[in-house]
């Protein structure tokens, strides 16, 4: 397939001139994998269309918002009523609380919750909420675990941080990380250890039930409900940030598919990507006495120019409204498209001498270049990442666009079916030989 980048190369340029390394994110420069950053002009359903015309099937899904497919009539038709109504106002509209309804209904332990702007903003306040409310400074997070860009967070933070290799950020003063404790996941002694060394000290614990930001790893069997039990009996809080997960494994999010494990839902959760439909949305929330230590109910501060948008609620409303309408009937529906993709190209790797372990949960999937299980980061990185620039290059050549790094999970969404799961195998049978050679 003759394929042409010149118009890409050409705004990538361009756009050097004036963003630092020509991008708004740092995964999107497509370092790990090299080659121009193809440009993106419009999107529909599964496919991303770019700026030279070239068609791709989309298997990022804008990290994880797109669940349904791109240009999802409803949320498309939400967006434009809300837009014609002015774009914001900076005052409550009813919107805020219809789609906090929707929210608590998908999530039944979100007694209460605040929306802001992203998923990074929902973590960090999550934090200062969870330090507020039990008024210690310690926090436990988990190595290849990402929430958000914010100071005390960039700790050993998986997505783009582990993809170029940082162990953190430059800028971030020592103090402001000091209490910040990285623990390996999957690993409950370490979080017992830690517990153990700082009696009464540690605030909360936050993780990604299922993690996506060092490519998926799933918790191991009894992992969360251990998690669950450890902060009850040390009096920290349980945070889950389902900002990835959320509405994406089940309409409830990693607590709905591992209820019947957990002994108890967390405490505190943070939600992004999927509840804004495409639109910039975060949410944290949980049981109402902790939620009521925000301002203007309590003493953490916590504010927003644009927090509760008016654009951002009707997209939202429209996203959940249409994924409870679906019910459970998506998710199965996710969940095989997933697996014959997954399973697939599993079997071409192995038809081609490649050694691939594929970790997936429900829709999102990931394929590490290297033979051994991946369920925490140490093993996540022991992957061949050369291996993977190259797949990476030949599949995007042969029209079938995957997350830039071998450390981010890949999405499927409702709008990928048979005829897309065809021409992602026909890709990648071309795409292995690549690797091999
Ligand atoms: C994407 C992500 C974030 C950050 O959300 P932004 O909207 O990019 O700020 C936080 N936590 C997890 C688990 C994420 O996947």
């Amino acid at each position: 397939m003759a394929i042409s980048w010149d118009r890409s190369a050409q705004l990538q340029a361009r756009a050097e001139q004036f963003l630092p390394g020509g991008v708004d994110s740092p995964v999107r420069a497509f370092r790990a994998v090299g080659g121009h950053p193809p440009f993106v002009a419009q999107a529909e359903g599964a496919y991303l269309l770019d700026a030279d015309g070239n068609r791709y099937v989309d298997l990022f899904g804008s990290w994880g918002p797109m669940l349904l497919g791109h240009a999802y009539p409803p949320v498309v038709q939400a967006i434009r009523e809300a837009a014609g109504r002015s774009p914001s106002f900076g005052a409550s509209t009813a919107a805020e609380a219809d789609l906090a309804e929707l929210v608590q209904r998908c999530y039944p332990s979100i007694q209460k919750m605040r929306f802001v702007s992203s998923g990074t903003e929902a973590c960090m306040s999550a934090i200062r909420l969870a330090r507020g409310f039990t008024g210690r400074p310690f926090l436990i997070k988990f190595e290849g675990c990402y929430h958000g860009h914010a100071d005390a967070l960039l700790v050993k933070a998986g997505s783009g941080v582990a993809t170029f290799g940082l162990p953190g950020s430059a800028g971030v003063p020592e103090q402001t990380v000091m209490h910040t404790l990285a623990l390996p996941y999957n690993d409950l002694p370490a979080v017992e250890a830690a517990f153990a060394l700082h009696p009464e000290q540690i605030a909360a614990v936050i993780l990604e039930p299922v993690v996506g930001n060092a490519g998926v790893i799933p918790p191991q069997p009894g992992y969360l409900a251990g998690l669950r039990q450890l902060t009850r009996q040390h009096g920290a809080l349980l945070i889950f940030d389902e900002v990835m997960v959320g509405f994406r494994l089940a309409a409830g999010g990693a607590q709905e598919l591992y209820a019947a494990e957990l002994g108890g839902p967390p405490d505190l959760t943070t939600l992004g990507k999927i509840v804004g439909g495409g639109l910039p949305v975060g949410v944290l929330g949980g049981r109402a006495e902790i939620m009521d230590f925000l301002a203007p109910q309590g003493p953490v501060y916590q504010a927003g120019t644009l927090s509760g948008n008016p654009l951002a609620m009707a997209a939202g409303i429209a996203m959940l409204s249409a994924l409870l309408h679906a019910g459970n009937q998506l998710y199965q529906q996710l969940d095989n498209t997933t697996a014959a993709i997954q399973n697939g190209v599993a079997l071409l790797a192995a038809d081609h001498g490649i050694a691939l372990t594929s970790n997936r949960v429900g829709s999102m999937f990931t394929w590490f270049f290297t033979p051994n299980p991946v369920q925490d980061f140490a093993s996540a990185s022991m992957s061949d990442t050369a291996a993977f620039a190259r797949f990476h290059r030949a599949m995007l050549k042969h029209g079938v666009w995957l997350p830039p790094s071998q450390y981010e999970a890949a999405f499927v969404s409702a709008a990928h079916g048979d005829r897309e799961v065809d021409l992602i195998l026909q890709a990648a049978r071309a795409a292995l030989r690549a690797v091999v050679s």
